[in-house]
């Protein structure tokens, strides 16, 4: 990965984008590229989430099948959860707790 460790402040827009969201739903992921405004499902397996020491440094990160931007987003406590659960690889960017 070549990502550099800048933590974005576009907001909680990914909150709202995974609203309504349950364990029991497919592991589809709905996401929205703020580049060209297309709105999709991914895939577990199109995502990426990163774990950093706090929420500021936690985020997701998938590369948009429209346009090709790499879209990286904040990811709260539920959505980390979601994530997790729906067994999208998760990178750790710290290595103690
Ligand atoms: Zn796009």
């Amino acid at each position: 990965m070549s990502e550099s460790a800048t933590p974005g402040t576009r907001g909680m827009t990914a909150a709202s984008a995974f609203a309504g969201m349950t364990g029991v739903a497919p592991v589809m992921f709905r996401a929205g590229c703020p580049d060209c405004r297309e709105r999709f499902e991914l895939a577990a397996s199109a995502l990426r989430l990163a774990i950093g020491a706090s929420s500021r440094t936690t985020f997701y990160s998938f590369t948009c099948p429209r346009c090709g931007a790499a879209v990286r987003k904040p990811a709260g406590e539920r959505i980390v959860e979601l994530l997790t659960g729906g067994g999208v690889r998760t990178l750790r960017l710290h290595s103690t707790v």
